[in-house]
C-alpha cells in the first residue's frame, strides 16, 4: 500500500498541497479528479518524490521512506505522463530494454526478451523494430505504458495519459489501463475521463486548492456529491 499523510508543498507563497491524505491499497485503484491547478500533477510527484514534501509523511506498506533514497521509491512507482517522451532515435523494443538493463541489471539479450514479452501484453509486439515515430499518438501511449511495467514497479502512476491523443485513440489506452486494474495492479489514476474514473475506481479524491474536498467510492461521489465544490466541478465536466 501507498499513503501519504498531511502532504504539504508550497512554491513560494502559492501553497499547492495543504494536508493531502491519501491511502492506495495495494491492487486498487484511486483516481484523482479536480479543475486545472488543484495540485494533482504535484501529487503525484511528491508522491514519488520528485518533489520533497515539506511536511508529511509518505510510506510504503506503512513504512515511512522519507529516510530513503528517493531513487528507490520512483523505482517502484512506474510513470506515464501525457507527454509520451519516447527515445525518437531508438527502436520501441530499444525505449522499453532500456531501463530494466540500465536499472534491474538485464542483459541486452534479456531485456530485449522482457521488452517482447511486455510490449505482446499491450498489443504492440509487431512494432517492436520501428521507431516511435511511425506509431499513432495511442501506439506510443502504450509503449510508454510498457515500458513503465518492463520495470516490474509496484505501483503504477498515470497522469492525464490520454489528454494528448486525439479521441479515437483514447479508448484502447483506456482500456488497457482498466485490464491492468483489472489484474491487480495498483494505480494511481490523475484523468479528465470521468466514465473511466467511475467504471474502475476503488477510490476516488477530489480534489481542489491543494486539499482533498471528498474522497469515496464512485457511487458515493458521482452519484451523491456531499460538497458544492464537487457538485459544481461534476456539473461542469460531465
Ligand atoms: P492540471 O489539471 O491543469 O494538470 P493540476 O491539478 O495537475 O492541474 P498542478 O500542476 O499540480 O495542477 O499545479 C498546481 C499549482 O502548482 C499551480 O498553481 C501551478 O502553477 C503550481 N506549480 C506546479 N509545479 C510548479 C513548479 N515546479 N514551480 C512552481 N509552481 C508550480
Ligand atoms: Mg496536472
Amino acid at each position: 500500500s501507498l499513503t501519504g499523510k498531511d502532504l504539504h508543498l508550497a512554491f513560494g507563497d502559492n501553497k499547492v498541497l495543504q494536508g493531502v491524505d491519501i491511502q492506495v491499497d495495494a491492487g486498487t485503484t484511486t483516481t484523482v479528479i479536480g479543475p486545472s491547478g488543484s495540485g494533482k500533477s504535484t501529487l503525484l510527484r511528491v508522491l514519488n518524490r520528485l518533489h520533497e514534501p515539506q511536511q508529511g509523511d509518505i510510506l510504503i506498506d506503512g513504512r515511512s521512506v522519507l529516510g530513503d533514497n528517493p531513487d528507490e521509491l520512483r523505482r517502484r512507482i512506474g510513470m506515464v505522463f501525457q507527454q509520451f517522451n519516447l527515445f525518437p532515435h531508438k527502436t520501441v523494443a530499444q525505449n522499453v530494454a532500456l531501463a530494466p538493463q540500465k536499472l534491474r541489471g538485464l542483459s541486452k539479450d534479456e531485456a530485449y526478451a522482457l521488452a517482447l514479452e511486455q510490449l505482446d501484453a499491450v498489443g504492440l509486439k509487431h512494432k517492436a523494430d520501428v521507431r516511435p515515430s511511425t506509431l499513432s499518438g495511442g501506439q506510443q501511449q502504450r509503449v510508454a505504458i510498457a515500458r513503465a511495467l518492463a520495470m516490474r514497479p509496484q505501483i503504477m502512476f498515470f497522469d492525464e495519459a490520454t489528454s494528448a491523443l486525439d479521441p479515437e485513440l483514447v479508448k484502447g489506452v483506456l482500456s488497457l489501463m482498466a485490464e491492468l486494474s483489472k489484474e491487480g495492479m495498483t494505480m494511481v489514476v490523475v484523468t479528465h475521463e470521468m466514465g473511466y474514473a467511475r467504471d474502475v475506481s476503488d477510490n476516488v479524491l477530489f480534489m481542489d486548492e491543494g486539499k482533498v474536498v471528498e474522497t469515496g467510492t464512485p457511487e458515493k461521489l458521482f452519484n451523491a456529491a456531499e460538497s458544492e465544490r464537487l457538485q459544481t466541478f461534476l456539473s461542469q465536466v460531465l
